[in-house]
């Protein structure tokens, strides 16, 4: 990254070891959206740059693959040491980039993209194949690399789920061509940087800006990526898997969700408001996992409301940079006027709003930001639009059930299946629910619990495919089988 001519940041692609300008000269004006303004342009690197990063990658793929699990996994480590080493700068990146509470990206998200390194290059060693000996023939199964792979990651963590992709496909032995979201371009180009701080060889980590239509496009229709993970919204992830297929590309999709939190009346009522709190609100709503649903046991509904209620009136909304607000900026002007739509059309669709549904002006360094209030709406039936699509802003409905069955049915009654909290003190309950609801991660009395050697992925419109631990380094491999015939 340097400054261009008129001494505006210019982020370009990272192909080869260095840092490039789109072939075609064309940059996207990049937002501060807690300030509203352009701080920096982003290259939108045509299908001539994304061919470049893929023949780096394929020449640099040869030696890469052929690393012992040692070296690929100490180069990962050094990865991981030159994001801990700029940790602070990475987390001011992250947060003028995106909105986002500065404690957020520094607390949470920053050293977990350096821990995404750190633990691929451990679990690499673990790997092992299988070997199936018969009178006639000794067969060994290899799991080898595609050669390149590519990733593509949205703007709600940025360099979290950039990283989350690379990590197990280098680790696997594969070379990468990225696209970090045109969004929030920064931090990934920051780690290029941090690549050739640490002496990556040139070609493993290709990382190409610009937007989805063109770059990610581009990447998706290239024939030489024979692998590829997305992460994004459904709508995107059909039209990848409807680009991809016919070149029968490996897919793995992290898509949306419209995630039930089911409140039993014998849980734990002050820990439950508290998470609740978070996992309605934490970065804005804009979180995959955020349980955009809250059900709650009939009995319960006034004194959780109440209670609630309370905790939302007095959250803090403003400046990301400020500690003492809980919630920054939406990611976009465009994003913030989509979720205040969405909230227009719960009013249309008869929910009562009962906490925020407008904008926030927030006086001073962000009177032009883009924030929106904590929203919580209840009055609406599970058929309904705002009950039925993802939103990913600050926004939850509120919805009243009878018993455990009708908990299931309203937290199922939804195209999406990607995660789901319930709340109980009865065991027996919460295991029954959890194997019942239509999701690939269910949290019991907690939310956003990661042990990265669990799988993590989707059911129905929330993805295909399963990402973390094993599963990853399986995804990134294609097993061949090698028979030494007696
Ligand atoms: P998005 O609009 O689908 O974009 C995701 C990525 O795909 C971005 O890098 C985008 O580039 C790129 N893209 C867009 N159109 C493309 C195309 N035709 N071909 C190739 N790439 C294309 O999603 P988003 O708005 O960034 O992210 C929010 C969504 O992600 C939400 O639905 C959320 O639930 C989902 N999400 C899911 C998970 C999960 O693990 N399941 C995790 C986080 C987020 P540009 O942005 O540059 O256009």
């Amino acid at each position: 990254m340097s400054l261009g001519a008129d001494d505006t940041l210019k982020i370009r692609s990272f192909v080869d070891g260095e840092f490039i300008d789109p072939a075609t000269g064309q940059w996207l004006d990049n937002y501060d959206p807690a300030v509203g303004e352009v701080y920096s342009q982003v290259a939108n690197s045509p299908a001539s740059d994304v061919d470049r990063a893929v023949a780096a990658a394929t020449r640099a793929s040869r030696d890469w693959s052929r690393l012992s699990v040692e070296q690929r996994a100490n180069h990962l480590l050094r990865i991981a040491e030159g994001i801990r080493s700029r940790a602070d700068e990475l987390a001011r990146a992250e947060c003028r980039d995106s909105g986002k509470p500065l404690k957020l990206a520094r607390d949470l998200e920053i050293p977990r993209a350096a821990q995404n390194f750190g633990f691929f290059a451990g679990l690499i060693h673990g790997m092992s194949t299988a070997a199936h000996d018969s009178p006639v023939g000794l067969n060994v199964t290899l799991a080898q690399p595609f050669g390149v792979g590519g990733t593509i990651s949205p703007w709600n963590l940025p360099l979290y789920l950039f990283t989350w992709k690379v990590a197990p496909a280098l680790a696997a032995g594969n070379c990468v061509v990225a696209k970090p979201s045109e969004l929030t371009p920064l931090t990934a180009a920051m780690l290029g940087e941090i690549c050739i701080e640490v002496g990556l060889p040139h070609g493993v980590l290709n990382i190409v800006q610009g937007s989805g239509q063109v770059t990610g496009q581009a990447l998706v229709e290239h024939p030489g990526i024979r692998a590829i993970s997305f992460t994004g919204g459904t709508a995107t992830g059909a039209k990848i898997a409807a680009s991809a297929a016919p070149r029968f590309k490996k897919l793995s999709l992290e898509l949306g969700g419209k995630n039930p939190n089911l409140i039993f009346a014998d849980c734990d009522f002050d820990k439950m408001l508290a998470t609740t709190f978070r996992s309605s609100f934490q970065n804005q709503g804009q979180i995959c996992l955020c349980g955009s649903r809250i059900l709650v046991e009939s009995s319960i509904y006034d004194r959780f409301m109440a209670a609630f209620l309370m905790m939302v009136h007095k959250a803090k909304v403003g400046d990301p940079l400020d500690e003492a607000n809980d919630l920054g900026a939406v990611v976009s002007q465009a994003h913030q006027q989509k979720i205040l739509s969405a909230i227009d059309t719960a009013a249309a669709e008869g929910g009562r709003i009962l906490a925020g549904g407008h904008a926030v002006s927030v006086p001073g360094r962000c009177e032009r930001g883009w924030f929106v209030a904590p929203t919580v709406i209840d009055n609406l039936d599970q058929s309904c639009c705002t009950n039925q699509r993802e939103i990913f802003g600050p926004v939850v409905t509120v919805q009243p059930f009878r018993d455990a069955d009708h908990a299931i049915e309203l937290a199922n009654a939804v195209p999406y299946g990607l995660s789901a909290t319930v709340w109980t003190a009865n065991l027996n309950r919460a295991l029954r629910v959890a194997e019942n609801i239509e999701a690939g991660v269910v949290w019991v009395n907690g939310w956003l619990i990661r042990d990265l050697r669990t799988p993590f992925g989707g059911v129905k419109e929330s993805g295909v495919g399963r990402e973390g631990g094993i599963d990853a380094l399986e995804f990134w491999t294609q097993k061949k089988n090698v028979c030494f015939c007696r």
